[in-house]
């Protein structure tokens, strides 16, 4: 057991029910100032090979219980889930550097909610009707078998949690790879899943790097589904292994996301809401990190920009009053350092921030950055860390075209007369835009990105559409007649 702020963290990979030691292990670290947490397994080929088959076997009974018997099992698991809240705080803080409060308040809640949300919402997957003159098709949700979920460092528990719902509430079984730089808050989750005597093998955990431990997991043609969140390169060569093996994979990756601010926005609503972006130290896909705006209120925006971001708290994630916490590891900080340098060297302004942030080791000022080209790296790229970038428009048709015009098409933000911001989001292609406000999510409704920021939808329907086999089950409605010359 690892003991993390006075709560006992288990040490192993979840498999079949059990905790399993591994032979090798690496080692983890807190952000927020660099203390050693201990020693983790690093899964081998055999213990990924152990969790598939488990799953495997677990998957026909676990299936046939159909949503309404699966529901007792993950109502349980959410409300282990809360009697773990104080722990999976603490730790989630420590290993991920995410503000304390955000998870109390925000994080654990919705986490819960992730898994009874979709276990209820599962029992209304009936049958759908078709009903023809010819046939009735019953068209079916089935589990698609043994699912991969792999997720990122900047939101562990509520990506695992995000993708478990659904995955389990339809009847699949899964084996999950944490995030090699955050994993601990996964630990917890499978000591919860035990403590609600789920089936063993129902839900696995195999610890390790993405190579060779993911690797090794998406490799292999026993699964049915793989569902990712991360980066683009890493979406790649899931990609390319998945297409072997014909596993359909729902790919959730990154952004370079627009925040449009129209002539005739709310200036102070727009200003505030922008600093918001710089939550987790903007180590967050959607957050909004282009700002695009309108000329005649730019000097105007930026100067109460400025201001709001002047009175952020960075610092220790587990104080009540910070609100921008440390990047996730030296090497994250190095990469944001290298974007900064090299934008500034070609020509970038610094309206404020660029350097590190005197909080800590980890922690960087909350930056942004102005005369920015359309075409340079910074405006393209990701940094996924507290760098923005600011470019003025002067029309409608501008700020839309910039809009469009990286690879990414992950999320948005428009500030505007509602109508006014509402028409232009019509026309910025991103899988979701906020008009107005940011953040607000529900789980009902379809969240990914275009372009280079995923394939496929998650949530409510679109995350049984994904993690189900649909079929079509067709009863004539008149006596049948065999015949070759049939259509
Ligand atoms: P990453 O792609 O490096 O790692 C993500 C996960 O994939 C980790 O668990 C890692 O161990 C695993 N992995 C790495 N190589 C693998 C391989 N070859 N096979 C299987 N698994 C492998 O991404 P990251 O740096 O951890 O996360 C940051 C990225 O995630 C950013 O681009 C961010 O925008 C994106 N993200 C997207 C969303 C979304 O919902 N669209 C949400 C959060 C983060």
């Amino acid at each position: 057991m690892l003991n993390i702020k006075g709560h006992a963290v288990p040490q192993g990979h979840y498999i079949d029910g059990a905790w399993v030691p591994g032979a090798n292990t690496y080692s983890i670290f807190s952000p927020i100032n660099g203390e050693a947490l201990g020693e983790l397994p690093a899964g081998a080929q055999s213990n990924v090979d152990a969790a598939i088959s488990s799953a495997a076997a677990a998957f026909p009974q676990w299936a046939a219980l159909g949503a309404q018997g699966r529901l007792p099992y993950l109502q349980r698991f959410a409300e282990e889930i809360g009697k773990r809240k104080d722990a999976l705080c603490d730790v989630e803080s420590t290993d991920a550097g995410i503000l304390l409060s955000r998870l109390q308040h925000g994080i654990i809640p919705r986490s819960m909610l992730n898994i009874t949300w979709f276990a209820e919402a599962a029992l209304s997957l009936q049958d759908k009707l078709i009903d023809t003159p010819q046939a009735q098709h019953f068209v079916r949700h089935d589990p698609a078998g043994v699912c991969a979920i792999i997720t990122p460092w900047n939101a562990p528990l509520m990506l695992t949690t995000w993708k478990l719902g659904p995955a389990l509430a339809s009847g699949n079984t899964c084996i999950i790879k944490p995030p090699e730089w955050a994993p601990l808050s996964s630990a917890l989750l499978m000591d919860a899943a035990h403590a609600a005597e789920l089936p063993p093998g129902v839900l696995n955990m195999v610890h390790g790097e993405g190579q060779p431990t993911g690797a090794y997991l998406t490799a292999d043609s026993r699964l049915s589904r793989i569902s990712f969140t991360g980066s683009v390169s890493t979406a790649r060569e899931i990609g390319k292994v998945a297409a072997e093996n014909l596993v359909p994979c729902s790919l959730e990756l990154g952004g370079k996301s627009p925040f449009i601010v129209l002539a005739d926005a709310d200036v102070d609503l727009a200003a505030r809401t922008g600093a918001l972006m710089y939550r987790n130290a903007t180590q967050v896909c959607l957050a909004g990190t282009r700002f695009l705006v309108h000329d005649s209120l730019l000097a105007e925006f930026t100067e109460k920009m400025a201001g709001y971001v002047a009175s952020l708290s960075v610092g220790d994630p587990q104080l009540e009053k910070t609100e921008v916490g440390p990047l996730i590891h030296p090497r994250q900080l190095q990469r944001v350092e290298a974007f900064v340098d090299r934008a500034v060297k070609g020509g970038a302004e610094v309206l404020w921030g660029g350097t590190r942030h005197e909080a800590g080791e980890l922690y960087y000022a909350p930056t942004m950055l102005g005369n920015v080209h359309q075409d340079d790296e910074i405006v393209q790229k990701e940094v996924f860390g507290p760098v923005l970038v600011m470019q003025s428009f002067s029309s409608d048709e501008e700020a839309i075209a910039m809009a469009n015009a990286t690879d990414y098409g992950l999320g948005g933000v428009c500030f505007g007369e509602e109508s006014h911001a509402k028409s232009i989001s019509f026309q910025v292609r991103t899988g979701f835009i906020w008009v107005n406000s940011f953040g607000i999510r529900d789980l009902a409704a379809p969240f990914g990105g275009c372009k280079k920021s995923g394939i496929g939808r998650e949530g409510g329907d679109w995350s049984f559409e994904f993690f189900c086999d649909i079929k079509d089950v067709i009863v004539p409605k008149k006596p049948f007649s065999p015949s070759f010359a049939q259509r």
